[in-house]
Formats: structure tokens, sequence, C-alpha cells
């Protein structure tokens, strides 16, 4: 498997966390890593055993032994570190949500297609051997016409990230950009076009929140189906699922809407309840790398295009409205 030299752009809990340990694992090179503050990017290039930190990403780009970026950096700088990175040619993984409007999204996708790089969004939940046998299943399928989904995805936000998610709405806070996202990036590979949303959100944890830390949503995709989530950032015991109802049966899943690679997968139908075997449970970050990498080296696609992204995005700020402004809200993909 042919293997990438990256750039860090960004240097972040997820990178520190989940990505560094995932490139390790597969045998990728760490080139660089640049990150708003000089002295953060030093400290942290010396824990991660990265040889060259800046604070000038044009010093990141400009370097020829990066092949390919990985942004994670506040939401709200995810579009023009990914325009800079397209425009000096490096391939770009970018973190969810993609960007904080469609319009700069969709740039986004076009600036890569332009420069002739491939485009990804860090969606780990699709990358879930999970997921991949609940769309499996679905698209079989083996519910018969999906009539509603359920998402359960409260989770209790750890200590160390109650940071700008909770209080800075300009950098991209919020449990729909965080959270709601994610199931959506989940969501839409097992119904049709999302078509509007209704959401309340309030603000219930122990934190003087900017935004809604805890929102309940239903979205409508096309053919009436109905989706329900509770997405939270205040929910500590709850566990996670997913549910997928169809007119011959139901899947039910738990815990696995985590980073993980967890959880199990129940049909239950007219011939009764099985649970069902999940093969190839591989570390979920390793997954999205390796199949960035395979897009490079082979010219395919990535787990979770930019165009998927995009339109999880779209999801997303249509559920942040309809909580905003207490209406029914169509998604509009741009
Ligand atoms: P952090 O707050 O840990 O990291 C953000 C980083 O961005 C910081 O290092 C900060 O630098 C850096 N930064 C800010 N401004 C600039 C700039 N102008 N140039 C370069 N770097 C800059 O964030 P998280 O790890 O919590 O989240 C990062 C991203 O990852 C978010 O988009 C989030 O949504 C996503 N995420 C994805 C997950 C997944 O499972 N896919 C899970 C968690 C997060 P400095 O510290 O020097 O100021």
């Amino acid at each position: 498997m042919g293997t990438l030299r990256w750039g860090l752009v960004g240097a972040s809990d997820i990178a520190a966390t989940r990505m560094i340990p995932a490139m390790r694992r597969l045998g990728h090179q760490i080139a660089a890593v640049c990150s708003a503050d000089a002295e953060h990017a030093a400290a942290y290039a010396g824990q991660q055993q990265i040889s060259f930190s800046t604070s000038e990403i044009d010093a990141l780009l400009s370097r020829d032994d990066v092949d390919a970026v990985y942004v994670s950096t506040f939401n709200r700088l995810h579009y023009a570190h990914t325009l800079s990175a397209a425009a000096a040619g490096k391939h770009v993984l970018c973190e969810k949500p993609v960007a904080l409007n469609l319009t700069d999204a969709w740039s986004m996708v076009r600036a890569c297609d332009t420069a002739g790089v491939v485009f990804g969004v860090n969606h780990h939940l699709p990358c879930a051997a999970t997921h991949r046998e609940i769309a499996r299943l679905v698209a079989a399928g083996a519910v018969g016409r999906p009539l509603g989904v359920r998402v359960f995805h409260a989770v209790r936000l750890p200590q160390r990230l109650a940071t700008w998610r909770l209080t800075d709405p300009g950098a991209g806070a919020g449990v729909p950009l965080d959270i709601t996202v994610h199931d959506a990036a989940v969501v839409n590979r097992l119904l049709a076009r999302p078509i509007d949303a209704v959401a309340i959100g309030v603000r219930q944890g122990p934190w003087d929140a900017a935004v809604d830390d805890a929102i309940m949503t239903v979205i409508r995709y096309d053919g009436d189906v109905m989706v329900q989530t509770h997405d939270a950032f205040t929910v500590g015991y709850a566990g996670t699922g997913l549910e997928v109802h169809g007119s011959e049966g139901s899947i039910i899943a738990r815990d696995v809407m985590t980073q993980e690679p967890t959880g199990s997968v129940l049909l239950r139908d007219a011939t009764g309840e099985r649970e069902l075997e999940i093969p190839d449970r591989r570390d979920l970050y390793d997954v999205s790398l390796e199949e960035f990498s395979r897009a490079v080296h082979e010219k395919i696609a990535p787990a979770v295009t930019g165009a998927d992204g995009v339109r999880a995005l779209a999801v997303a700020l249509a559920v942040q409205e309809a909580a905003g402004s207490g209406h029914r809200v169509p998604v509009d993909e741009g």
C-alpha cells in the first residue's frame, strides 16, 4: 500500500489523539506541523517527534516533502486552509464540518478539482465496519422500504474539548456542526435526499455556553422517511446508537456512533432476531487514512469525498437554522 508524507495544518487534539497515531501505524511520514502560535507549534512538534514546525502555512505548503495536508484547524479556517493547500498542489484531508457555509464548501470542492488534488473529509463514522454493514443491509432491502431512522448521539464533551466548541460561534461552535454533521454523513448513505428539518436546541450543560449544547431534531428525507436525532455535549451515560426501521424489518445498532471500532448490529424481521457478525473491525481513522492514500495513488474516491462532506454540512446547517428560528427549514445542498 502506498503511503504519504503529511503536513499537519493545526496542532490539534484530534491530530494528537487519533490521526498522528493512525499515520504512524500505517507507516506514513509526518514532515511538518503548522499552528497559529509558533511556540505551541514547536512544543507540539517536540511532543509528536515532528522535525519542522511553523506558524506560517506557506512555509509548510512550500515544502517538497509534503504530499498531502491534514487540515484540523478551527472550523471557520477549513476553507482558507484547503484553498491554500490546493493552490500549492497538495492533496487535502480536511476535518469536518468541511466549512461553515455551502458556498465556501463547494468552492473547496471545485478548487481541489481544478488543482487536480484529492479532497477528502475526515468523517470517521462511514469508515466503521458496523456502518458499512448497515448501509449494505439497507441497500440490499433487508428492512424493506425505510420508514424511520433514530440516531442516539448524545455524549458528554470531555473537559479538554470544552473550549471554542461551546464559546465561539465565529469559529464554528455548536452541536449541529460538531455532532449532527456526523449523523448526516451516516444517514445520507442510507436514504435518498434530505428534504427539510425541524429542531429544538437548549443550553443545559454545566458551563456558560454561547451556543446550544443539546439538540433534538426531525429531518424528513425523500419518500417521507423520518430521521430523529438526539445530539448533545451534556449526556454522559446514554450510550450511542442507530436504528433503521423499515416495512419488512428493523436494524438496531448500539454503541456505533463513536470513535472506537465497537458496537453491535441486530436485524429483527418476521423470521426473528439475530445479531450480525461484523468482520474487519479496524480503527476508523486508519481506514479513513488508508482510503485517502489509495485515492491519491490509485485515482479513486476517498472514503468520504468533498461532495459527501458538503451534503452532510447542508443537513447540519438546516438543523442549526431550524433550532435557531423555530421553523421548518429546507435542506439546501447548494
Ligand atoms: P483544537 O482546538 O485542539 O485544535 C485546533 C488547532 O487549530 C489549534 O492547534 C490552533 O492553533 C490551530 N489554529 C488556529 N488558527 C490557526 C491558523 N491560523 N493557522 C494554523 N493553525 C491554526 O481542535 P480539535 O482537535 O478539537 O478540533 C479540530 C478540528 O477537528 C475541528 O474542525 C473539529 O470539528 C474536528 N474534529 C474531528 C473529529 C473527528 O472524529 N473527525 C473529532 C474531533 C475534532 P494554536 O493552538 O496554536 O492556537
